[in-house]
């Protein structure tokens, strides 16, 4: 299976196998050099998995904690994404 990924730096396109790579694997740019993710990470922030779901569920307990709790220590708890 081959998947694109966008370089941060200089925007060029890589063609990326998901095959016979460990998860702590660098992908970088062919271009530029520049180290974009590892394979771990980049497989996890694409596609739903288990952690995903793990962090959308907290994320909706800490919404409902929130508008149970005082409102004056929202700015506080802010998920970032
Ligand atoms: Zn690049």
């Amino acid at each position: 299976m081959r998947q694109h990924i966008s370089c941060t730096r200089c925007g060029s396109t890589q063609v990326i196998s998901t095959e016979a790579h460990d998860a702590w694997d660098e992908i970088s740019c062919t271009e530029c050099g520049e180290f974009i993710d590892t394979y771990g990470h980049w497989e996890d922030s694409r596609s739903p998995n288990y952690l995903i779901q793990l962090l959308d569920r907290s994320r909706t307990l800490t919404l409902q904690m929130a508008r149970v709790a005082q409102p004056s220590n929202d700015s506080e708890h802010r998920w970032r994404a």
